[in-house]
């Protein structure tokens, strides 16, 4: 069994629309397999809206430990160019390539910050 919330990601759907289409908390695999393959209205919708879209989750990965955490992409988030936990030394990460400014962007997620190297 996956939870509700693997399930919307699995799905590329929000939390709130598995929520309001009746996913319930907790769903086999083979439930989530037939709705991927076979998807009812309201998925194939939410789907056809998104294609070439933004993605609804990202995995978001931290460059110095290798600790993941889906999310949900906020839109002005930039292309990060590392991402670290929140409780990482940030000069723990490469230092920026010569003639680039580093810029460092707090909240990412729940427990990352991202830097932009430009
Ligand atoms: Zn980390």
């Amino acid at each position: 069994m996956i939870s509700r919330r693997d399930a919307a990601q699995r799905l590329d759907i929000p939390l709130e629309m598995a929520q309001r289409h009746g996913i319930p908390g907790w769903i086999s695999e083979e439930d989530i397999a037939a709705l991927a393959q076979d998807p009812p209205a309201w998925l194939a919708q939410s789907r056809a809206n998104r294609s070439g879209g933004r993605p609804v989750w990202v995995q978001l990965t931290c460059d110095i430990c290798g600790h993941t955490e889906s999310a949900r992409p906020k839109k002005w988030w930039p292309e990060f160019t590392f991402l670290s936990c929140s409780d990482h030394n940030i000069w723990d990460l490469p230092e920026p390539a010569a003639g680039l400014a580093r810029q460092e962007f707090d909240e990412i997620g729940g427990f990352f910050i991202g830097v932009v190297d430009s």
